[in-house]
């Protein structure tokens, strides 16, 4: 029935006369959220608690009549029905609720538009179109300076984890087959031979399978796709360009997955001569004698592998390996890597790289606090200095993004919105996050739950596992002891040690000793775990699992009560019973 009376137009009334109109229960949470959200924003509002006044049952029938909507809280903007809460919800979560306060516009061609279809990228806009949205990816591989390319999935399909691990797998085979012989397995060892150009041809043809599979799975999610580089010509419009063509597509919101490329040194022959991990998956010829320029992640594995495979490799340091690891782990790594044959030219810095044409052996010189204190030719010399952010070319500052000065990366919020609050960063671009593909992932899938499925879950960016892929490896999760003993001091903390032969490697004499440890915080009962490193094969597949459980608060109580399995490498965390503040020997014991 149509409602008569007053209450009719005392409805209408407040939704005219109020910018912002709440009808709301005092006693209903959903209200009290709505109103949240507007204090948060700074924005006023006027609003009729229906239960607390005497006319409240009528004026809910007359507003029923006029919205179509029984519920509180009822939202009314600039005279628009908004609906209740969850309508509200997606409004100030995507950015736009100034917009609509203001009567701009809200409603583009698409609803998300994902710049950079790596890991973070992708797993966002699956994510975002599984809600119904209008979703679009653009992706765009810029040649290396050398040329090489690559097609949709970003650095770890392309140019980083994955073709990293399988040839850490292939150069783990020939240790393999030295320790088959001390097993008992009779062949001719002299008639083995690695060939590069099949081992490149396999890896490849396995990366273009996932290429096709990517974008395969954007298809089936209605995702469109452009092979495009994209940058911002306003906050809601993206140029997208290719070889040959430009076009321009419009959203309510962006999200800026770009990641980042090699950097180069600024010095003679660096882009001319020299290649970097984009280059050297695809690379057509075997790399013969090589000359790593760094100590990190990417150096170390890459050193490893190449080594491994049969080649003289070389690692020229800056200053320390591994910055930001557990340093005492870092030296095993690097004892392990000498051991395998890895040579390491230690706090020198490269000058420059010069090529003979006849012979194609590079001459690189380096240098000591400015002292000339290296030269030596190399076939191919890998630069692994770090990456930087793909935030350049995308005209951030032209429409109030903020990147850090340094960093050159998208400085995020913890809800990862940038400085323009219809604007997300996720991934290797976004300032101060680890570099890691299931960080990415994660990330972009929190988000596009956040901004279309009420979801509150932020990305928790604490005790993220990982695991460097040197010859032997090396897993961790949680805090290094140096990082312990400055956040807690030496008192509060203790560490639980063991070095171990680990069983496969008992026969063959060549494995390297493995080591474990606990870091704990004393003063909590039962001693809370707050850091678990291991240095041994198939680290990463340790750590995993032990992960959750320092996730979880696990104290070192729980890792003595959990039961071993035996005969592995893992059960060592749970019969860890020497600190280091006892002063005893960590060395390897019986079974
Ligand atoms: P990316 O995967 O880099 O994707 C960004 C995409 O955006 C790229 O395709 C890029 O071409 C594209 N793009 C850039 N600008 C534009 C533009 N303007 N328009 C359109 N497209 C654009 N992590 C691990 O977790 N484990 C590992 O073992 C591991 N190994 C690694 C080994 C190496 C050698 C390297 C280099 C990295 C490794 N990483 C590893 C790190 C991991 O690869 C990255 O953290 C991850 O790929 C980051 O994902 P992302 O989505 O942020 O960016
Ligand atoms: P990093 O920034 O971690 O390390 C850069 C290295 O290069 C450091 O050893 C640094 O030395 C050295 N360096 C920097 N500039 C120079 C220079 N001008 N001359 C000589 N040496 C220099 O970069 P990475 O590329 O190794 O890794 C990037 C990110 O990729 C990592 O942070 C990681 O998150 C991710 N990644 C993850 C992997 C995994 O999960 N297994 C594997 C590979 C990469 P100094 O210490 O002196 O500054």
């Amino acid at each position: 029935p149509v409602p008569t009376g007053p209450a009719l137009k005392f409805v209408e009334e407040f939704i005219t006369n109020n910018s912002i109109a709440i009808f709301s229960k005092s006693w209903c949470p959903w209200c009290s959220k709505a109103k949240e959200v507007f204090n948060s924003h700074g924005l006023k509002y006027g609003v009729i608690e229906l239960d607390l006044d005497e006319n409240g049952a009528n004026i809910q029938q007359a507003l029923k009549y006029i919205s179509g909507q029984k519920t509180v809280p009822n939202i009314y903007i600039n005279n628009r029905h908004i609906g209740g809460y969850s309508e509200l919800y997606p409004i100030f979560e995507t950015g736009v609720l100034d917009d609509v306060c203001s009567g701009g516009q809200i409603d583009f061609e698409y609803d998300l538009v994902i710049i950079g279809g790596g890991s973070g990228g992708l797993a966002a806009a699956r994510e975002a179109s599984g809600f119904g949205k209008k979703v679009a990816l653009c992706d765009f591989v810029v040649p290396s300076p050398l040329g090489t390319k690559w097609g949709l999935g970003g650095t770890c399909v392309n140019v980083g984890c994955i073709p990293k691990k399988l040839m850490h797998r292939a150069s783990q085979i020939r240790n393999d087959m030295s320790d088959a012989l001390d097993f008992g397995w009779e062949f001719n060892k002299e008639g083995v031979a690695h060939n590069w150009e099949k081992m490149v041809t396999q890896v490849q043809s396995y990366i273009k399978s996932l290429n096709f599979g990517y974008r395969k799975m954007l298809m089936e999610n209605n995702v469109k796709y452009f092979n495009a580089f994209g940058s911002f010509v306003d906050k809601h419009t993206l140029k997208l360009k290719t070889d040959t063509t430009e076009s321009i597509i419009s959203a309510r919101n962006f999200i800026i997955a770009t990641g980042g490329r090699p950097k180069y040194p600024d010095i003679p022959g660096a882009k001319q001569f020299c290649i970097t991990s984009d280059d050297l998956f695809s690379m057509k010829h075997r790399p013969g004698k090589v000359l790593v320029v760094g100590a990190s992640y990417v150096a170390l594995e890459c050193a490893g592998f190449l080594n491994g495979l049969g080649y003289d490799t070389s690692v020229m340091v800056r200053s320390i390996l591994l910055r930001g690891f557990d340093q005492q782990m870092a030296e095993k790594i690097e004892e392990h890597m000498i051991s395998c044959g890895v040579k390491f030219i230690k706090n020198t810095v490269p000058t420059s790289f010069k090529k003979n044409d006849k012979t194609g052996a590079i001459t690189t010189l380096g240098e000591t606090n400015g002292k000339k204190t290296f030269s030596g030719a190399f076939d191919t010399i890998l630069l692994a200095v770090g990456r930087e952010a793909c935030t350049a070319k995308l005209n951030l500052e032209g429409i109030g993004v903020k990147i850090h000065p340094t960093s050159k990366r998208i400085i995020v919020d913890e809800k990862e919105r940038t400085s323009v609050p219809t604007i997300f960063a996720i991934g290797d671009v976004a300032d101060e996050k680890p570099e890691l593909t299931p960080v990415a992932i994660q990330a972009g899938k929190l988000l596009a739950m956040r901004l279309y499925n009420m979801s509150t879950q932020l990305m928790d960016y604490k005790n993220v596992p990982t695991s460097v892929f040197t010859p032997c490896e090396y897993g961790c999760v949680g805090f290094t002891e140096a990082e312990a003993i400055t956040k807690h001091g030496e008192a509060k903390i203790d560490v639980y040690h063991q070095e171990f032969a680990y069983l496969e490697g008992v026969i063959t004499e060549k494995a390297p000793k493995s080591y474990a440890k606990l870091i704990v915080l004393k003063e909590e009962k039962d001693e809370l775990v707050i850091g678990a490193h291991i240095f041994c094969p198939n680290a990463g597949e340790i750590i995993q699992g032990f992960a959750l459980g320092i996730r979880m608060g696990a104290k070192k109580k729980d890792f003595d009560d959990l039961v071993g399995i035996h005969p592995t490498v893992a059960e060592v965390f749970t019969t860890l019973t020497i600190t280091k503040s006892s002063g005893k020997s960590a060395g390897a014991t019986g079974c």
